[in-house]
């Protein structure tokens, strides 16, 4: 017998085929951010339960776990339990906290996030319609979530925002009741749900195996789909961008990749991509960034999930073929080396010269380190002023079907320098560096991991930064190549 739990329950709300899915089919592996993010949220939770001493924590996810929330319950000494657990019709969930009133019961669900989101209220209005089916009188419902005003060394109550969200609550509770026997009745069925595209499945893990099964170019390729478009695309029953009619109006990048498409050949804008190549100034500057971000600060002064670099890359080039030399800096993990980043990023990038990044997020980085020290302000402004995003000036100029859609430097990489890769890399992208170092950071590596992780955090930042050089030259050769072409003809 197949069980309702939160993650079906929603899953087939958006989706009948990818909850009936989720239920019927192994659950995907889990990755090393994902295990990451699961010991932040514990975390969490165990400090919001430290804010409540006499709570009890009940546990388990079964009938057991169940009959001891309801024995706890009709206790009337018991004033807070933690992961009380609550049955009803194939349904289960877990309360994160629940904490007795005069007349009811408080329903709290507890979330590592500084932000509110629409879909905290989905969760938090799944366990409150569990709860109240089996027989809980919940008057209340809020979310707890991480303060931005907290630091290192407050109180533990310091840490958390209370959002109370009743009303809300209570009436989405009341319209996934309407929809629970629906969802029970596809999650009961022995075969699988028909799929059929929808706006969800562009960022669905079963795509592949779903409606992307077979189909080459998918319309959720483009960058910048809107659910109008989406949506005139469904009606025309359009599901890959070859078949997008030519008067079918796209903004300027959905055009090249179309015509990219169409012709079967990459896009080039040769003079639009001379121009931008030739603002570069030499020596150029390859710079990336990594960093971390934890629930509860790794440091004093620092904000609960803000972003705190702690290593970068440069590659520093002469021109093409001409590696001039490599700095790198990674931090100590047990104490914040901000300033001691910035002190080395200054020097190592110099005066002169193009500093070269592959998105937006190096630029967000030294604008907020700008911030933070104000001292070395006008030296980072100064830096800003020599940064360019290289995937920005690959947008506008070129496009290479085998893209499908992705400018992140793994695709590009994949198609414009094949011989280079990030496959058996111990760590492969930034997730992954931020996990690893967060590990470090709270102690989780001995001293032999941690100097063997160094060593891995460092190759892969290298990796990114002469991935970009190998990049900028494939981009330079292309030019050439095109101007040969001109003045043979
Ligand atoms: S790919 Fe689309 S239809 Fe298939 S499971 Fe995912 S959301 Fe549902």
């Amino acid at each position: 017998m197949v069980t309702i739990n939160k993650e079906r329950f929603l899953s087939t709300l958006s989706c009948p085929t990818a909850g009936w899915l989720l239920a019927h089919t192994p659950p995907v592996k889990l990755s090393r951010y994902d295990h990451f993010l699961m010991e932040q949220e514990l975390e969490v939770h165990k400090k919001a339960q430290a804010l409540y001493p006499q709570g009890i924590l009940v546990g388990g996810n079964d009938i057991s776990a169940e009959k001891h929330t309801e024995h706890l319950i009709r206790n009337p000494n018991t004033q807070v339990l933690f992961e009380a657990v609550f049955m009803v019709y194939e349904g289960i969930t877990r309360a994160d906290i629940i904490k007795r009133q005069r007349v009811g019961w408080w329903l709290y669900k507890i979330k590592s996030s500084v932000n509110n989101k629409d879909e905290y209220l989905d969760d938090l209005a799944y366990t409150a319609m569990i709860a109240l089916q089996a027989g809980l009188k919940i008057i209340g419902c809020s979310l707890l979530l991480l303060s931005p005003n907290y630091r290192l060394g407050l109180p533990v109550k310091d840490l958390f925002q209370e959002i109370s969200l009743t009303l809300e609550t209570f009436q989405k509770a009341k319209e996934f009741w309407l929809e629970y026997d629906r969802v029970l009745h596809i999650l009961q069925r022995t075969t699988k749900p028909h799929p059929e595209l929808r706006w969800e499945c562009q960022n669905c893990l079963y795509f592949p195996a779903c409606m992307g099964q077979g189909i080459e170019n998918s319309i959720f390729d483009l960058p910048q789909l809107n659910h109008t478009k989406f949506c005139h695309f469904r009606e025309q029953d359009i599901q890959t961008i070859d078949q997008i009619p030519e008067d079918f109006i796209l903004t300027h990048t959905q055009q090249r990749i179309r015509e990219a498409i169409k012709e079967g050949r990459p896009y080039l804008d040769r003079n639009g991509l001379t121009k931008a190549l030739e603002q570069i100034s030499f020596p150029l500057y390859f710079l990336d960034f990594e960093t971390v971000s934890t629930a509860i600060p790794l440091y004093p002064d620092i904000t609960p999930r803000a972003r705190v670099p702690f290593q970068y890359s440069l590659h520093v080039v002469g021109g093409e073929g001409e590696i001039l030399t490599h700095h790198e800096y990674l931090a100590d993990p047990r104490r914040d080396c901000r300033k001691e980043l910035v002190e080395h990023l200054i020097r190592h990038c110099d005066t002169q010269g193009t500093i070269l990044c592959f998105n937006d997020y190096e630029k967000q980085v030294i604008q907020e380190c700008s911030e933070i020290y104000p001292e070395r302000s006008t030296l980072l402004e100064a830096l800003l002023e020599r940064l360019i995003n290289l995937s920005t000036i690959m947008k506008q100029h070129y496009y290479h079907p085998g893209f499908h859609g992705s400018y992140s430097i793994k695709d590009v990489l994949a198609v414009l320098v094949p011989s280079m890769s990030y496959e058996d890399m111990e760590v492969s992208n930034g997730r992954d560096a931020m996990s690893v170092f967060a590990d470090m950071a709270t102690g989780k590596l001995d001293k032999i991991q941690e100097r063997e992780y160094r060593n891995h955090l460092l190759k892969y930042c290298k990796l990114d930064t002469l991935a970009m050089v190998k990049i900028w030259e494939q981009l330079v050769g292309m030019v050439r190549e095109t101007d040969l072409q001109f003045q043979s003809k």
